[in-house]
């Protein structure tokens, strides 16, 4: 793990002291995010994943609905690795780079009889691929907001996670920011980039050294997640930072890039609009065993040993793991879990995943497009 450095230790000041800042109210946010739409008049670009699976994921549906139907299985895992994207993302301080394309411009899905592979070489047609999006009672529950039901109706998370790798699964949006499955990366920012999650709550009966925020049903989670580390013996854990907002991510990109430059900024702080902090979804984690300590701290703790192991019960992913930085691009960070729900957690622990790029068969993200 990293090491506490001294850039590091500067760095973790800092963040604590804007993540302690109060939050900008709803009202406040509003004014910011319309006179930053006002400056740039602009949408930031879909990702290249989209359009990708887009493509691809139209082409599966092609070839389902002129295959006989029957088919009631969720897709078996097809690889859906391929090279790193190469398309634009949305610029840092979304004040530049007007002119860029719209979201809702995507080109037509390819017709040809089989899809093909992100390398344009064909792929293999998932059993059933485009099938789980044509099943009323799927559709249904995944227009029903809930991501628990639309798991179940998938057929568990499992099948969930294969028909989504197999590019099968067009309707499944995994940059929807509202939805426990969103995939915040470099190469993939939020939609909407300045997203706002609510409600908002503080875990009950958990220390914090911040203002402390998050989802509430996240905060609910790791309220349990809390409680039983300290049942099961692995001392005390309290939270350092959880919600950010776009504006705080501005400010926190931008000092960062100050103290390390650009290239260092980049491994260990999110450019804003590409933060999981701003989904409401994550969270720095420390030990308080006498005062809570820092998250450079955190690793090598019991805690952050129990954490490793038991997190996924709650539904947490340790997000940045030691030796990923290729896919997720970012320098191990054992406190940093991020909430997927103890349904996909559970299945992204089976299956020994190391990475959410990874379990949901998507490009690596070691770096911005830009
Ligand atoms: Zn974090």
């Amino acid at each position: 793990m990293a090491h506490p450095t001294q850039p590091e230790t500067r760095r973790s000041r800092r963040e604590r002291a804007l993540a302690s800042a109060p939050l900008p109210t709803r009202r406040e946010l509003r004014a910011r995010t319309q006179a930053r739409a006002a400056r740039s008049g602009r949408r930031h670009p879909p990702s290249v994943y989209l359009r990708r699976r887009l493509i691809v994921g139209g082409a599966a549906v092609l070839v389902v609905a002129g295959m006989v139907s029957g088919a009631t299985g969720i897709a078996s895992l097809v690889s859906g690795s391929d090279s790193a994207a190469d398309g634009s993302a949305a610029v840092a301080s979304g004040e530049a780079a007007t002119g860029m394309p719209r979201a809702t411009v995507l080109p037509a899905p390819a017709q040809t009889a089989v899809p093909l592979g992100a390398d344009g070489t064909e792929a293999e047609a998932a059993p059933g691929g485009g099938a789980l999006c044509d099943l009323p009672a799927f559709r249904e529950a995944l227009d029903s907001g809930s991501d628990a039901d639309a798991i179940a109706a998938a057929g568990g998370a499992e099948a969930f996670r294969s028909a989504v790798a197999s590019g099968g699964a067009p309707c499944i949006d995994l940059h929807a920011a509202d939805r426990t499955w969103v995939v915040v990366n470099k190469q993939n920012a939020l939609d909407p980039i300045d997203y706002w999650p609510e409600p908002q709550a503080r875990a009950e009966g958990v220390e914090r050294t911040s203002g402390g925020h998050m989802r509430a049903d996240v905060a609910a989670a790791l309220s349990q997640l809390v409680s039983a580390a300290r049942d099961e013996g692995a001392g005390e854990i309290g939270v350092n930072s959880g919600f950010r907002s776009y504006d705080l991510q501005v400010a926190t990109y931008r000092d960062y890039v100050g103290q390390l430059g650009q290239a260092n900024a980049d491994l260990t702080s999110a450019r804003p609009g590409h933060s999981e902090h701003q989904t409401g979804l994550a969270v720095d984690v420390v030990a308080c065993d006498d005062g809570c300590g820092t998250i450079e701290g955190f690793g090598g703790t019991p805690q952050s040993d129990w954490v490793a192991a038991n997190a996924h019960r709650f539904g947490f992913i340790v997000r940045y793991g030691d030796g990923d930085t290729a896919t997720t691009g970012y320098e191990y960070e054992p406190w940093h879990l991020r909430y997927i729900g103890p349904e996909l957690a559970g299945a992204y622990a089976s299956g020994g995943y190391r990475t959410l790029e990874d379990f949901f068969g998507m490009p690596p993200a070691p770096d911005y497009a830009d």
